[in-house]
């Protein structure tokens, strides 16, 4: 079951103004989520906002990390109540969607929050915030080195043939986007989405 609210918020971290929605798109493998572990912990006040999915969970991953794992009965209920601000099926058919009372929460108390979205959910979340979203294309190296990526990654060669040849989709959407950054050498790319967030946020 889902709760009420996916974050646990801190009063201290309320800003006096509308909560910043930051989304994150490129292509499955790229890199977000690593970034996002990696960045977040130096940036205090802002929230991982997991997003619901039933896809199985992978090696590493846990409940809330970096998704809440629910059961396909489960979503399709809540697409039924109007839990998502908006869901996709993608891939292998597995649902991913985001969770619409945290975001209005979060917006309306002042708490900003970032996640990871497919570039047709980030432009369905833009038509309904328009105002309180901010958006972060991040493009592979090559198209080489996202394979590796996704090679490394999983070793179920459908699941990888699947994120490939949706990559491109992802990437002709990328001028769309507010910021666009090249997850090439890790640290470099960590640095420069914490300082994009730190101007986001500093409003
Ligand atoms: P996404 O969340 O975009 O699907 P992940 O964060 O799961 O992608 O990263 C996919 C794989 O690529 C992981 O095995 C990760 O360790 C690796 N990876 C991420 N960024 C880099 C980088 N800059 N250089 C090399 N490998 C990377
Ligand atoms: P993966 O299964 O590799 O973790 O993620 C597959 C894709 O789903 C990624 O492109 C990721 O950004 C996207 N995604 C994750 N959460 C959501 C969500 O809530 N909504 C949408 N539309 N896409 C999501």
């Amino acid at each position: 079951m889902v709760p009420e609210l996916l974050i646990d918020f801190h009063r201290a971290d309320r800003k006096n103004r509308n909560g910043y929605f930051i989304i994150l798109s490129g292509p499955s493998g790229v890199g977000k989520n690593t970034l996002l572990s990696r960045i977040l912990k130096d940036l205090s006040g802002v929230y991982y906002m997991p997003s619901a999915t039933t896809r199985p969970m992978r090696p590493g991953e846990s409940q809330l990390n970096p998704y809440a794992f629910i059961s396909t009965a489960e979503f399709e209920a809540m697409i039924e109540q109007g839990q998502f601000l908006e869901w996709k099926k993608i891939h292998t058919n597995a649902y991913y969607g985001t969770h619409l009372p945290t975001i209005q929460y979060a917006i309306d108390n002042g708490y900003d929050i970032i996640t990871d979205m497919d570039v047709l959910g980030c432009a369905d979340a833009m038509e309904v915030f328009p105002e309180h979203i901010r958006t972060i294309f991040i493009s592979p190296p090559s198209m080489a080195e996202l394979s590796n990526r996704l090679y490394g990654r999983d070793t179920d060669p459908a699941n990888i043939e699947q994120r490939l040849s949706r990559a491109e989709l992802e990437l002709n959407c990328r001028d769309s986007y507010d910021y666009l950054i090249v997850n090439d050498d890790l640290d470099l790319c960590a640095k420069e989405l914490t300082q994009i967030i730190r101007s986001i946020t500093a409003n």
